[in-house]
This record gives C-alpha cells, sequence and structure tokens, in this order.
C-alpha cells in the first residue's frame, strides 16, 4: 500500500456557543485536515486543531514540507513515517506547530491501516475495553450562579456521573461561590473536575485550591503554568488533590520528566498536541510503567479509540461546544449514555466527514485573527 495524494486543507469554524477559561476564550476553532489516498484505493483522514491562532503554519509545514517524504509511503509503516516526518522539522522544534503538523498526518495513516485491514483502531490496538467513562466538561468561567447550575444539571440529565468546572476567577471567594454551587448541584457522587488553566504560581495555588478542597474536586488541572516543573512538583505535594495535567506538554520525553519528577497524578496528554496516536500510545505505556493513568484533553472521537485500547484508561473528555459533530464538521456523535463513550465500529477513527461542511469552512485566502487572550 502506498500513499499516492495528500491535501491538506485549514478549516476556521466559528464557536457555537460562549468558551471561556482562566486565560482565553475560544474565538476560532482551527482544523487542519489531511487527506491521504493509496494506490489501494483507500481515503484516510487525519486531523490536528488549533484555538484559533497557528493552523496556517502547521497547514503550510504539512503542505509543502512534509508531502515529499509521504507520497510513495506505505502506511503501515506508520512509525518510520513518524520518525521520519519528526527528524525532518527538528530544526523548526520538535513540539507546537511541528507536533501539530505531524499528529494530522499521523492520524491519518492510522486511519489508512486501519481501514485496509477494515479494523476500528481500539480494535487494532489491541481493545481493552468495548467503552470508556466519560465526563461533561465546561468552558465556563464566564457562567456563574444559577447559570452554571443550569449547565451543570444539562449535564447530569444526560446521564454523565463526571462534570468539569473552570476556576479561575480573580476573586478567590467567586471560584468558592463557584464549587459550592456545583457541588450543591450534583451532589456528592458526581465527580467534579476543577481546571485553572495555568492561571497562577505555586504558592497562590495552593493558597486558592487549598480553599476549594472541602468541595472535594476530584483533581485540580494545570494550576500553575504548564512549563514550570518545579512549581507543579511543589503544589502535587502541598495538596490532598489529585493534579492532572499535560495538555500544554509536547513530547514523550517532557511526560517523562513531570512524571519521573512527581509532577502529575492523571495524564492529560493531547493527541493533537504530542504528534498524533504514535507518540501518545507511548505516553500511555510510560504512565503506565509508573501506575498513572490517562484522561486525554479534548479530541474525543480520537481519544476514545485510544482509551479503549490501554489498560490505564482513566475518563474522556467530552468538550460541551467542542465536538466535531456540535460544530457541524461530522455527520454523528460520539456515542456516549450513561457517562461511557462507545468508539465507533467502523474501521480507522470511523469519523464521517461532512463534505459540504468542509467546503463552507474552508479558510479565505487572507482571514481576520480575532485575539483570544482578554
Ligand atoms: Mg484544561
Amino acid at each position: 500500500m502506498k500513499i499516492t495524494e495528500l491535501h491538506v486543507d485549514l478549516l476556521r469554524v466559528p464557536p457555537t456557543i460562549q468558551l471561556q477559561d482562566a486565560i482565553q476564550s475560544i474565538t476560532t476553532w482551527e482544523f487542519v485536515l489531511v487527506t491521504l489516498r493509496t494506490d489501494t484505493g483507500v481515503t484516510a483522514r487525519g486531523w490536528s486543531y488549533s484555538l484559533g491562532m497557528g493552523g496556517a503554519a502547521v497547514r503550510e509545514l504539512i503542505d509543502v514540507y512534509l508531502r515529499p517524504l509521504l507520497i510513495g509511503a506505505d502506511p503501515r509503516n506508520a512509525e518510520r513515517i513518524w520518525q521520519r516526518c519528526a527528524a525532518e522539522l527538528h530544526a523548526v522544534g520538535n513540539a507546537g506547530v511541528s507536533s501539530l503538523a505531524i499528529a494530522a498526518v499521523d492520524i491519518a495513516v492510522w486511519d489508512a491501516v486501519g481501514k485496509s485491514l477494515e479494523l476500528p483502531l481500539y480494535r487494532l490496538w489491541g481493545a481493552y475495553q468495548e467503552s470508556t467513562p466519560a465526563y461533561a466538561s465546561g468552558l465556563n468561567l464566564h457562567l456563574q450562579g444559577d447559570e452554571l447550575a443550569e449547565q451543570l444539571t444539562g449535564y447530569l440529565d444526560k446521564g454523565n456521573t463526571a462534570v468539569k468546572v473552570k476556576i479561575g476567577r480573580d476573586d478567590l471567594e467567586e471560584d468558592v461561590e463557584r464549587l459550592a454551587t456545583a457541588r450543591a448541584t450534583v451532589g456528592n457522587k458526581v465527580a467534579v473536575f476543577v481546571d485553572a488553566n495555568q492561571k497562577w504560581r505555586a504558592g497562590e495555588a495552593i493558597r486558592r485550591v487549598s480553599a476549594l478542597e472541602r468541595f472535594a474536586p476530584a483533581w485540580i488541572e494545570e494550576p500553575v503554568l504548564a512549563e514550570d516543573l518545579r512549581g507543579n512538583v511543589h503544589v502535587r505535594s502541598a495538596l490532598s488533590t489529585p493534579v492532572a495535567l499535560g495538555e500544554s506538554l509536547f513530547t514523550r520525553m517532557q511526560f517523562a520528566d513531570y512524571i519521573h519528577a512527581g509532577a502529575v497524578d492523571i495524564v492529560q496528554a493531547d493527541v493533537a498536541r504530542v504528534g498524533g496516536f504514535t507518540e501518545w500510545l507511548k505516553i500511555a505505556h510510560l504512565a503506565s510503567s509508573f501506575n498513572l493513568q490517562m484522561a486525554p484533553h479534548y479530541m474525543s472521537e480520537l481519544s476514545v479509540h485510544l482509551l479503549c485500547a490501554i489498560e490505564n484508561a482513566y475518563i474522556l473528555e467530552d468538550i460541551e461546544g467542542g465536538t466535531l459533530f456540535e460544530l457541524g464538521l461530522a455527520t454523528e456523535p460520539v456515542q456516549i449514555v450513561d457517562g461511557r463513550a462507545t468508539p465507533s465500529g467502523r474501521p480507522g477513527h470511523g469519523v464521517v466527514f461532512d463534505e459540504s461542511a468542509i467546503e463552507r469552512h474552508k479558510a479565505a485566502e487572507a482571514f481576520e485573527v480575532i485575539p483570544t487572550r482578554h
């Protein structure tokens, strides 16, 4: 099987609901979508995403620089393709736009392998389980009081047994009020995760989260700057709440450093940001050897396969307003019933795109960028 064609498109999709956390609002969803065709008649797709910034650079890396490596390659050499792409891009860094570019390619390559063998990806990788726990994740820092309670009630009505609430309001008392509202709304049996999106420095994070621990959050996510390894170690050692992080890390070596240093309880590698399935599975196996669990960031359509393939799955993130189905790009949602998500039974990742939506959201030659920071 050889790759004969590669197309790459940048899609820019407006959010369907307001999405706000402690450091940013989502003004545009960007998806870099790779379509591969093979000499055996397989059409495969992979994608990565950005939160409104950088997608055009990722598209160009693939279209101009990775294309020559891919035409003629056999997708069944997924590991070799990944290493080759990483080696070629090393001089522009092995994280950020490089890993987002490699991810879109790697995901399409694995989709081609799954389709050629007529196997869903989780089955190809060993199928530890047929479904995985999932949680409803709200980018909801702008909601307070009754509005927050209403959102969380909606999540429970859909059968969710775990939810995420953003924290990091400037006034600590408002975060305390948020958690009080959340706990009063969902009761004591539903897990409440909290996410500060890197808002604080270590001392402040410890002070703030300590004030919330009486509401029994099930994890504190990104309490400090993701790059601050020592700060995360300090926070984790000072709190009784487990620390979740990893959505802002990009390589397996970074994860090795954080895990070995004792900076993390729950590993949140993002399949796009780490360069695709190939690197994500290595991170999951690394975490397994430290008896840690995976709770991947976003990308539920793909993460559901990963979580069903491994023995150390914790939970899938289902971001309200962030799924390909909600954004109109996919023809059906990930199946989530009573808080458990099931991968598509179709070969590969099984995501079916709406071709007319792809056409509609292709980025114009020049487009207006809306800043994400406030
Ligand atoms: Mg987060």
